[in-house]
């Protein structure tokens, strides 16, 4: 993309509403616009960076063999009637009526609906494990919408809901769950620690929490520091066997990690003090076992091998999708911007041409560009006619990773500059040199 030709609407200020980083500089940076409170426009920038944390949710859900689907946004109340929570869920939820007056909802989340769609076309055992998941718009009328996107009344959440014939299955679904969101935010740069929580309104009694420590974050939380040091890396993990799924649970829960909600001074008075820490942490996910809950109410029955009829078992996961960008903003960045992971950067690398108008840094600058299309990558060239501070200090503000910098004086030696982003460390070399770094660096990110 070339700069002058894209929509990047960058402020100089800092706006006043914005009370933590990331949503200063989402706003700064151009990447989203306020519509109402809690409500959002995702300006091309924001708009990129919120796909391609999408597209790493979906690749992560389908390698652990989830399957994709799509439900609406707007609901028949009669379905939530049936679990009885049309009338449990308050004033969070948004209520409306069509034009012949039947009242409907814009779904704060999806259970109902999809154990409707299991009961209308699953009936036998022979049919599970069975997990759906979708990534749609919820709506929640938050009492205090606040910090941009982090809490917002509409966001975008991936929820999946897992579909099995015993607790001892459902279960595995849930270890599942974790694996694959462990992985999920690490494909993110993120460090998000699950945490046992308690449940809220979706009920059940298994449930952790995901937690990105920062001291923005909304939850106290208390936990043995070890536990961020551990790492999924480049593991292959055979998600349909028990004992290893089980095995990488236990090795990422087994050291203190708890919300204010279940925690036990007692237990966390165990950890050696060295270790022991109390922080803040935002929650980006969350999962769920809470068995026939919804299959009872709405009478999800499955016929097991012995004829039998039994409510299916089942848990629901989910992950906060728009949130996860103020997340990682939060957990990235510097005084000067944003520095975004190299598996969510909107753009690979910022391509700075420090003299526009002249035929030598223009000619380079165009054959960098292509070659680095050429490679598959998508960088963004800075070919505005602006002083080279003032393109830097948009190159930082919206926090690429990885800057080539291209001036008349390198061009004389034959070399560009290429700069990274979180440590400020430049280096010269040749124009093809720094597109095979470029490339090599993305190889390792897909
Ligand atoms: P919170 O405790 O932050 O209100 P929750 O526990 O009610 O969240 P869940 O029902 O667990 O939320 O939803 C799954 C994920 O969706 C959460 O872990 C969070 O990342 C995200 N999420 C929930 N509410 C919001 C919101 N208002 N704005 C943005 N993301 C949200
Ligand atoms: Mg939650």
């Amino acid at each position: 993309m070339r700069l002058s030709r894209y929509f990047l609407p960058v402020l100089k200020e800092n706006p006043a509403e914005a009370q933590i980083v990331s949503h200063r500089y989402m706003l700064r940076a151009g990447m989203i616009k306020q519509q109402a409170a809690g409500i959002y426009s995702w300006l091309p920038l924001g708009y990129k960076v919120l796909r391609r944390i999408e597209r790493i949710v979906h690749e992560e859900q389908q390698r652990a063999g989830h399957i994709p689907l799509l439900m609406p946004t707007l609901q028949p109340a009669d379905l939530w009637r049936e679990s009885g929570r049309y009338d449990a869920y308050g004033p969070e939820m948004l209520r409306l009526k069509d034009r012949h007056e039947r009242e409907m909802l814009y779904g704060p989340t999806n259970e109902e609906m999809v154990t409707d769609i299991f009961r209308t076309h699953v009936s036998s055992y022979k049919d599970l494990p069975l997990t759906l998941y979708h990534i749609q718009w919820k709506f929640r009328d938050e009492t205090r919408p606040r910090f941009g996107v982090m809490r917002g009344r509409e966001f975008l959440m991936k929820d999946g809901y897992n579909f099995d014939l015993t607790k001892e299955d459902a279960l595995h679904a849930y270890n599942r769950h974790m694996v694959s969101y462990l992985r999920t935010y690490e494909r993110m740069g993120l460090t998000a620690i699950p945490m046992r929580a308690a449940s809220g309104p979706i009920g059940g009694d298994n449930t952790h929490e995901f937690l990105v420590l920062a001291s923005t974050g909304e939850s106290e939380v208390f936990f043995d520091d070890r536990v961020t040091a551990l790492k999924l890396g480049n593991r292959e993990v055979d998600y349909d066997d028990r004992a290893e799924v089980l095995g990488i649970c236990e090795e990422f829960t087994s050291l203190y990690a708890r919300t204010d909600e279940t925690h036990d001074e007692a237990v966390f008075a165990a950890v050696p003090e060295a270790h022991r820490k109390v922080g803040r942490g935002i929650e980006v996910g969350q999962i769920f076992y809470f068995g026939t809950k919804y299959s009872e109410a709405m009478g999800a029955n499955v016929v097991t091998a012995d004829g039998a009829r039994v409510p299916v078992e089942m848990g629901s996961h989910g992950i906060g999708v728009s949130r996860l960008l103020g997340a990682i903003i939060e957990a990235s960045h510097d005084d000067k911007g944003i520095i975004w992971p190299e598996g969510v950067t909107p753009f690979h690398v910022g391509l700075v041409n420090l003299k526009q108008g002249d035929s030598g840094t223009d000619a380079a600058c165009e054959g960098l560009y292509k070659a680095l299309k050429a490679c598959g990558l998508d960088p963004l060239y800075d070919d505005r006619d602006e002083r080279a501070g003032a393109k830097f200090a948009t190159m930082d503000l919206i926090g690429l990773p990885w800057r080539i910098t291209v001036g008349p004086r390198g061009l004389d030696k034959g070399v560009v500059e290429l700069t990274s982003r979180r440590t400020g460390e430049s280096e010269e070399m040749s124009a093809a040199t720094a597109v095979e770094r470029i490339a090599a660096i993305y190889a390792a990110h897909p």
